[in-house]
């Protein structure tokens, strides 16, 4: 196939090629990219948008609506993001093609935003649009909402959204999010993750005040060496680990991919729980998996090289199991800063902006009908239950639906999954062609 000349790839490329980066300061983000990107959408789908209703929330949220024909019917949302992570300038040089290029080569669309999230956003698009074409009207309501801002919270996208969909529709009969995808391991075996719940996120930051001084007189415990024991200490004392009932049907459903040990502890799992969580513990993704990760990341302390500062800070992301709060995190932190700070004053402050709660149902009639698909499309793979261990703009529409799943129909291997968010995001033409036909049989044949 001649990718290049392929309409859906040339719209894909064209979106890519636009740098949507939202920014944690949103003073930063430059929102005549985003305003060029609506623009580009509307020219590139004019069938999707004479047919369907489109609002801007909150200027760039997106909203379309394609109504359906039995209005009793609760209506169905489909969600992707426009933004993308910054490149980190750092790599910049490492980039086989240019982080915006958006270039079709060796199969490939490349660039930031390919994969994370562009695809299912023009996959959606693509997928109307070829509906449209056929006559289709769907029989539920259906909105799709693009988020503007999911890579830094969406608090003025997502949040927003969600405001407009409750008043006007109150429920959904189910949401579909980015977040869990078809894992292809190194023997070529496919297992389909849907997510069905997420972890949660918070950030803390923790303040040392202690006597500073000249770097020539160092004493013998001062705010650095505070700092450096309440690291060593947390990250010695992990949070506890637990096996939750969503963990548990995972590791029953991908038993065959361990080594005999581990599949001897899953099928004892009732007895032998904690070695179980500890042989987990050993592999960074399933160890994320069993309880609540803390990742110290930004650290701050002198400004300069012969000063011993007297404030020094550290903040800390911290993941959240479903169903986990906020005050049990603090305590930990708190009994952590007792036993490691000597000599010192010390702060915590948390930082959230809500946590998911909602664990949908894998015995859902819409699970099933992902499931089905899925088998439809991709062969007769595994489809499990999964929990997104990244944070995803559905957490904020948890409170429409008791169905919230999380699913790209793409097959990654580990390599092209490792992309998203770093050097070389990239997706393949093929794949990306294959998430459109997905999306478009999804709707055509069950709603
Ligand atoms: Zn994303």
């Amino acid at each position: 196939m001649n990718y290049k000349e392929n309409e859906a790839i040339k719209h894909l490329s064209g979106g890519v090629q636009l740098p949507t980066v939202s920014h944690t300061d949103y003073s930063l983000t430059d929102y005549t990219k985003f305003e060029e990107f609506i623009n580009y959408v509307q020219t590139s789908y004019p069938v999707v948008f004479e047919r369907l209703e489109f609002q801007r929330i909150n200027n760039f949220g997106l909203l379309l609506t394609f109504k359906g024909a039995d209005e009793a019917l609760k209506p169905l949302l489909f969600t992707a993001h426009y933004d993308v992570v910054d490149i980190d300038k750092n790599t910049i040089n490492q980039w086989q093609y240019e982080p915006f290029s958006g270039a079709v080569e060796e199969g490939y669309i490349w660039g930031r935003g390919s994969l994370d999230d562009k695809a299912s956003l023009f996959g959606w698009l693509e997928a109307v649009k070829s509906l449209i074409e056929e006559g289709y009207t769907p029989k539920r309501t259906l909105c799709f909402a693009f988020g503007p801002d999911e890579e830094v919270g969406g608090q003025e996208g997502a949040s927003k959204i969600l405001k407009y969909l409750q008043e006007k529709y109150g429920e959904f009969e189910m949401i579909l999010d980015e977040g869990g995808e078809i894992e292809q391991d190194k023997n070529g075996n496919l297992s389909a993750g849907i997510g069905i719940c997420e972890k949660g996120r918070i950030v803390a930051t923790v303040k040392i005040e202690q006597e500073g001084g000249h770097a020539s007189r160092p004493a013998k415990n001062y705010s650095t060496i505070n700092l450096a024991r309440f690291i060593t200490e947390l990250h010695k004392n992990q949070m506890k680990q637990f096996l939750t009932p969503a963990l548990s049907d995972y590791l029953d459903a991908t038993y065959n991919n361990y080594d005999w040990y581990t599949k001897f502890l899953i099928k004892t799992k009732s007895i032998f729980t904690k070695c179980l969580l500890k042989r987990l513990s050993k592999e960074k993704s399933t160890d994320a998996m069993t309880r609540n990760t803390i990742a110290i990341t930004m650290l701050k302390a002198s400004d300069t090289i012969n000063v011993i500062p007297e404030h020094v800070e550290i903040t800390i992301d911290i993941r959240l199991l479903p169903g986990q709060n906020i005050e049990y995190v603090k305590n930990h932190l708190d009994k952590v800063a007792k036993k490691a700070i000597k000599g010192a004053k010390y702060e915590i402050d948390i930082l959230s902006n809500g946590l998911p709660q909602v664990i949908s149902s894998k015995n859902s009639e819409m699970f099933k009908i992902l499931e089905k698909q899925i088998k439809k499309e991709f062969g007769d793979i595994e489809v499990l239950p999964a929990m997104v261990l990244g944070g995803t703009d559905s957490k904020t529409y948890e409170a429409l639906s008791k169905n919230v799943f999380r699913f790209l129909p793409v097959i990654l291997t580990d390599e092209e999954g490792s992309k998203m968010h770093s050097t070389n995001e990239n997706i393949s033409c093929d794949k990306y062609l294959k998430i459109i036909e997905f999306y478009k049989n999804l709707l055509k044949e069950n709603f």
